[in-house]
C-alpha cells in the first residue's frame, strides 16, 4: 500500500503498559507495517516497550508518565486514572513536535487501546481518526459490559451460595466466573466498564480474536454497537515472529524440551500479573511432582509472595524436580507451545496465553486468578472444550490428577484431537478468504480511506 506515490500512512499506537497489553499492540503494528503503513507507538515512560525489537516502528515516550504501580498493593483503577491524565497532557505536545520533524507521511488514525481511553478525546480535538484496540475476548467484553445491569439488577455483589448459579443470558458463566477485578473496588470498575464500554467518537473497534472461536459473541456485540468491528485474530499467528517481552527469555528451556517426547510435556506459566503465596507455590510444586510427569515451569520473579523467587522451595522437593521438571524465570512462550513435547498448559488463562495456546492445539488445565481468566477458562472447558478448570484452591493432590488426565489419560488425547481441529479451523480462518483475512482487508481499507 503505497497511497499517492511514495508516501505511505502513519499510524499511531497508543498501548496500555502491561505485556498482555503491549504485545497484540505490537503485533497489529507489525501487521499494519507489513500492509505498507508507518508505525509510530506512543507509550507510557512504566513499563516501556523495548524499540530495538522493532527497528522498522518510531517510538515516541511520554514525559512525566512514570508510575510506581505495584500488583500487590496499587489499585488498578486510580493507575489507569492517573495513566490517563497524565497521558493526555502530554500526548498532544508530543505529536506536534514529532509531526514538527518533518516526516513525510502523514498520520492516518490513533489506533488505542481500550484502556488508554484519553487517546479518543485528543484525537477528536486534532481532527484525527481513532480506532479501539479490545485485547481481551468478545466474551469477556459482553460478560464485563454485562455487569453494569447486573448491578441495577440487585445480582451482583452475589453471596457465596449463588456462585455457581448461571448467570442470567451469558451463558455458560456462573456467578463465579464474573469478570470482576480483584485490584480495585465494585462501584470503581463499573466506572471503568463505562468507560471502555462507550466508543464515542471513535470509527471502529480491534478485536483479538477469531470467529470460529466467538461467533456469537461477536454478532452480540456488533448489535449492540453502530461502529464496524473488526475480528481481526489471532494477531500473534499473523504478525511477523518478533519478541515484544519487556523480561528476557530464556531459551535453554528449549533445548530441555527437545530431549522430551513427543506431548509429554506440562507446561506451567501464570504469565504476567497473576501471583500465589508460598503455601500455594509449594502445593503447585508437589503436585506437578507427584505426578510423575515431566513439566516446565515459568516461576517469574517476585510471583510468589514473600519470595524473591524458587528459595522458599524445601529441600528435598527441589531434588524430586530436578529429576522431571525444568524451572526458568520467562520463556519464549510461543515458541514452547509450538513444540510438539508439550502435551498440555497450565495456565492462568490470560487471552494471549489462551490464544497461542489454542493456536498449537494444546490443550489447557485453566487455573484462572482474577478479571477475564475466569471467562476464558469457562470458555476454554465448556465451549471448546480443549481444557479442564481446577476449581478449588490450589491442593498438590487435586494438581497430580489434572496433570495425568490431561498428559495420561484418554481425556486429554480427547482434547488434544479437538485442539487440533480447532487450530485447523483457526488456520483456515487466517487465510485469503479467510473471516480474519477479510475482516483485515476492511480494517486496511477503512484506514486508508481517512
Ligand atoms: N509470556 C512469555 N513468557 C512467559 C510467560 C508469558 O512470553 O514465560 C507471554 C505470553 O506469551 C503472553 C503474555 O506473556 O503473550 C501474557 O499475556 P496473557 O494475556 O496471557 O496474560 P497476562 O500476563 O496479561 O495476565
Amino acid at each position: 500500500m503505497e497511497k499517492q506515490g511514495k508516501r505511505r500512512l502513519r499510524v499511531v499506537l497508543v498501548p496500555l503498559p502491561f505485556q498482555g497489553h503491549i504485545n497484540p499492540m505490537l503485533q497489529l503494528g507489525s501487521i499494519l507495517r507489513s500492509n505498507g503503513f508507518s508505525i509510530t507507538v506512543v507509550h507510557a515512560q512504566y513499563s516501556p516497550p523495548d524499540p530495538s525489537s522493532h527497528p522498522d516502528f518510531s517510538f515516541l515516550s511520554l514525559p512525566d508518565t512514570s508510575s510506581d504501580f505495584n500488583v500487590l498493593t496499587s489499585d488498578a483503577f486510580d493507575f489507569v486514572l492517573q495513566l490517563n491524565a497524565k497521558c493526555k497532557a502530554r500526548f498532544r505536545e508530543c505529536l506536534a513536535a514529532d509531526e514538527a520533524t518533518g516526516a513525510d507521511d502523514g498520520i492516518a488514525c490513533i489506533i488505542y487501546d481500550e484502556f488508554m481511553f484519553f487517546s479518543e478525546e485528543t484525537a477528536k480535538d486534532l481532527n484525527l481518526p481513532s480506532i479501539i484496540l479490545r485485547t481481551s475476548s468478545a466474551s469477556n467484553f459482553l460478560a464485563r459490559t454485562a455487569l453494569i445491569q447486573l448491578k441495577t439488577e440487585g445480582h451482583i455483589p452475589f453471596p457465596e451460595s449463588r456462585s455457581q448459579d448461571p448467570v442470567p443470558k451469558l451463558y455458560p458463566l456462573r456467578f463465579k466466573d464474573l469478570p470482576f477485578s480483584i485490584f480495585t473496588n465494585l462501584e470503581n470498575f463499573l466506572q471503568m466498564v463505562s468507560k471502555t464500554s462507550n466508543s464515542k467518537t471513535s470509527s471502529a473497534i480491534i478485536h483479538n480474536t477469531i470467529n470460529c472461536l466467538e461467533n456469537s459473541s461477536l454478532a452480540k456485540i456488533q448489535q449492540q454497537c453502530q461502529i464496524p468491528i473488526f475480528p481481526i485474530g489471532p494477531m500473534h499467528k499473523i504478525a511477523s515472529a518478533s519478541s515484544s517481552s519487556l523480561l528476557e527469555e530464556d531459551s535453554s528451556c528449549l533445548a530441555w524440551l527437545h530431549k522430551q517426547s513427543c506431548n509429554s510435556v506440562i507446561y506451567v506459566s501464570l504469565g504476567t500479573i497473576a501471583f500465589m503465596d508460598v503455601k500455594e507455590f509449594v502445593e503447585m510444586a508437589w503436585g506437578l511432582t507427584n505426578s510423575q510427569q515431566s513439566f516446565l515451569w515459568v516461576v517469574r520473579p517476585g510471583s510468589v509472595c514473600g519470595a524473591e523467587w524458587i528459595e522458599v522451595l524445601p529441600e528435598g522437593l527441589k531434588e524430586n524436580i530436578d529429576e522431571r521438571g525444568y524451572i526458568v524465570k520467562w520463556a519464549p512462550q510461543k515458541k514452547v507451545l509450538a513444540h510438539n513435547a508439550v502435551g498440555g498448559f497450565l495456565s492462568h488463562c490470560g487471552w494471549n496465553s489462551t490464544l497461542e495456546s489454542i493456536c498449537e492445539g494444546v490443550p489447557m488445565i485453566c487455573k484462572p486468578c482474577f478479571g477475564d481468566q475466569r471467562v476464558n477458562a469457562r470458555y476454554v472447558s465448556h465451549v471448546w472444550s480443549v481444557g479442564l478448570e481446577l476449581e478449588s484452591e490450589l491442593e498438590r493432590g487435586e494438581i497430580e490428577r489434572a496433570v495425568r488426565r490431561l498428559i495420561v489419560d484418554e481425556e486429554g488425547k480427547e482434547m488434544r484431537k479437538r485442539g487440533k481441529n480447532l487450530k485447523e479451523r483457526i488456520e483456515l480462518c487466517i487465510k485469503e478468504g479467510g473471516s480474519s483475512n477479510n475482516s483485515l482487508n476492511e480494517l486496511i481499507e477503512m484506514i486508508m480511506s481517512f
